[in-house]
């Protein structure tokens, strides 16, 4: 089984950074996609499948947080899994991330290692 990657960060270095880690964390990846705000990365998951979402906070136009609000409130979304991939790791932001349900929290930058954990954690056995 591949998976489908989303990526949403307004950074675009962020966003090869965390696909050439994923690459060399050997992830089964069928596709990337990319989005560089929450609202673009709403559209995506109204119009694609999506497997496993990593998520930015700060970002313009949507945020992270908002954008994680938007689709724990829709029916068809809500089960989606996030992880949070961002440089702000402080406790009142941790335990806003755990009310809002999501899956993992990694700190930027993120080894192979802990991506293969979040991937193992959150989808199953990883192939390797
Ligand atoms: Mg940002």
């Amino acid at each position: 089984m591949a998976y489908n990657v989303l990526i949403v960060d307004d950074s675009h270095i962020v966003r090869r950074v965390l696909i050439k880690a994923l690459g060399l964390a050997e992830v089964p990846v069928g596709a990337f996609i990319e989005a560089c705000n929450g609202a673009e990365a709403l559209g995506v998951l109204r119009s694609k499948p999506v497997d496993i979402v990593f998520l930015d906070i700060n970002m313009p136009v949507l945020n992270g947080m908002d954008f994680i609000r938007e689709v724990r409130a829709d029916t068809d979304l809500k089960d989606t899994p996030i992880v949070i991939y961002s440089t702000d790791g402080s406790d009142s932001r941790r335990e806003e991330l755990e009310r809002a349900k999501i899956q993992g929290y990694l700190r930027k930058p993120a080894s192979p290692e802990r991506l293969v954990e979040i991937f193992s954690s959150i989808l199953g056995e990883v192939a390797k």
